[in-house]
């Protein structure tokens, strides 16, 4: 008796393209940019973004281009119990980058070989706290997600 389930589509959790706020990111990915807000009255570039600036309160912003340079700040090797579609694929790494114009400034993503390859393709034990590294780009359903490229 087996009790593996029946190959499952696979559900990834993504971002919702219409949320307000962030819909401007999404499109910058899309076009293979890695946007920041700044906001528009003390010049302070903030992420996640978020409709009021945590610094001075204005509401105004722009959106910035990056580098998609950063070092790994940290990182994680998940592992079962996690939702279906992560389970499939574990262990794999999650890493937070600094960015190189801003290191408070950090986004999560996966360390990928390739821009489109598997999120468990590099070995956890040669991933570094330091490593610099480069965005890239990897489309899944309709979303462009940012991933990263040792640099
Ligand atoms: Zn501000």
């Amino acid at each position: 008796m087996s009790t593996e389930p029946k190959a499952m589509e696979t559900t990834w959790l993504l971002p919702d393209l219409d949320d307000e706020i962030a819909a401007p990111f999404w499109a910058g990915t899309a076009r293979g940019e890695l946007l920041v807000q700044r906001c528009s009255q003390c010049g302070r570039v903030r992420m996640p973004p978020r409709p009021m600036c945590p610094h001075c309160r204005s509401l105004e912003h722009a959106w910035d281009p990056t580098s998609g340079r950063g070092t790994i700040w940290s990182f994680a090797i998940p592992h079962p119990p996690l939702l279906p579609a992560f389970a499939e694929v574990a262990p794999y790494n999650v890493i937070i980058v600094a960015l190189d114009e801003d290191p408070a400034i950090r986004f999560v993503g996966n360390l990928v070989a390739r821009a489109d390859g598997p999120i468990n393709e590099i070995d956890p034990r040669t991933i570094q706290i330091g490593d610099p590294v480069q965005v890239t780009f990897a489309t899944v359903d309709d979303v462009t997600l940012p991933r990263w490229l040792r640099a």
